[in-house]
């Protein structure tokens, strides 16, 4: 079975756990979001490639979700001691080989996706990881402080502000001209199932989305596209995903997800999933907590089920579910 996935970081990855262990023998393409990269001391750094790689290659640090497991940050104090930041991204030793080698290989012109390649070389994640693509795009977010009204990385509104200044908007920069990397259109119109991970719909399953090219690809493919919600009971299972919900006009609940995600109303969906879909829909299905029981979505079946990725048997049960909606 071929199974493609998009992701973003640490919810992408723990899913994408519980695919290798539900379906072992299947051939599984992860479409990897690149919005939250960053370039930091001349470094490139594409903190959700990483946690998916770290995470399916045994190397991530369990406790934190994301990094290496046996780091050090003695670089980062060595930088600190020079006062030179920033203090609120966390690089450590052993992460800062990873950067080093990307970003020589990409200064000697190899794209990203052949750099993904040769590092997974290493990791041995068991999926093909793609980048959503080769160009650089960022997420920029629009916020107004003391310091009026400007745009910062979205590194920096996450993990220095914590997302607790509204962003009043949020902008994937340069994603209007970016082209999908080698692979990736392919992989979404040949696989037998599309499966949207519960990552943020907006900066990691929104800014994939947001290539041209891709969102038509999940919407006119063959296959079941089925997604995860990453909300339950009105809230983010972890992060501040309400904030960029709301940046985005979504309300944050399951039901609003699944309504912003729509559906694609396939005739194959059905009698319950009655209803055209909308436009731009991509879902055939779509999973709620069994919390969310009642949510609806038009054009997509929805499937209540317990959602917290809690262990990795928690997770295979989700996975399961979500091939049972999606009929393969
Ligand atoms: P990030 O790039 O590291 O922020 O990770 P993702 O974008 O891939 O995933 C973040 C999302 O995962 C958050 O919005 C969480 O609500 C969601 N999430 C984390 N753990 C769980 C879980 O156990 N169950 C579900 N349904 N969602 C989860
Ligand atoms: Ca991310």
């Amino acid at each position: 079975m071929r199974v493609t996935a998009l992701a973003g970081g640490i919810g992408g990855a723990r899913f994408l756990r519980g695919v290798l262990a539900a379906l072992p023998d299947a051939d599984v393409t992860v479409i990897g979001n690149t919005g939250d990269d960053i370039t930091l001391h001349g470094l490139r750094i594409c903190p959700d490639l990483d946690t998916v790689m770290y995470t399916l290659g045994g190397g991530i640090s369990a406790e934190r979700g994301w990094g290496r497991e046996d780091e050090s940050f003695v670089v980062a104090e060595e930088l600190a001691a020079y006062g030179v930041g920033p203090a609120w991204f966390g690089l450590g030793d052993r992460d800062l080989a990873t950067h080093l080698v990307r970003t020589e290989m990409l200064d000697a012109g190899y794209p990203l996706s052949d750099v993904v390649r040769a590092l997974c070389e290493r990791w041995k994640p068991g999926v093909r990881l793609l980048p959503m693509t080769d160009d650089r795009v960022e997420t920029h977010v629009v916020i107004a402080d003391e310091d009026g009204q400007r745009a910062v990385h979205f590194q920096e509104w996450w993990l220095r502000l914590r997302a607790a200044v509204p962003a009043q908007a949020i902008v994937p920069l340069r994603a209007e001209t970016a082209k999908p990397a080698p692979g990736v259109l392919d992989a979404i119109g040949e696989a037998d199932v599309v499966l949207l991970p519960p990552s943020n719909p907006v900066v990691s399953i929104g800014t994939i989305l947001a290539v041209p090219g891709i969102r038509d690809a999940v919407r006119e493919t063959a296959a079941p596209v089925v997604g995860v919600s990453p909300i339950i009971g009105g809230a983010a299972v972890r992060g501040m995903a309400d904030a960029c919900l709301t940046a985005i006009g979504v309300e944050t609940s399951a039901q609003a997800v699944g309504v912003h995600y729509g559906g694609r109303g396939r005739a194959a969906a059905p009698p319950e999933a009655a209803g055209a879909g909308s436009p731009a829909g991509l879902l055939d299905g779509w999973l709620v907590d069994t919390v969310d029981a009642g949510a609806v979505v038009p054009g997509a079946t929805v499937l209540p089920r317990p959602l917290l990725m809690t262990d990795l048997a928690a997770t295979v049960a989700i996975v399961r579910a979500a091939l049972e909606v999606a009929g393969v």
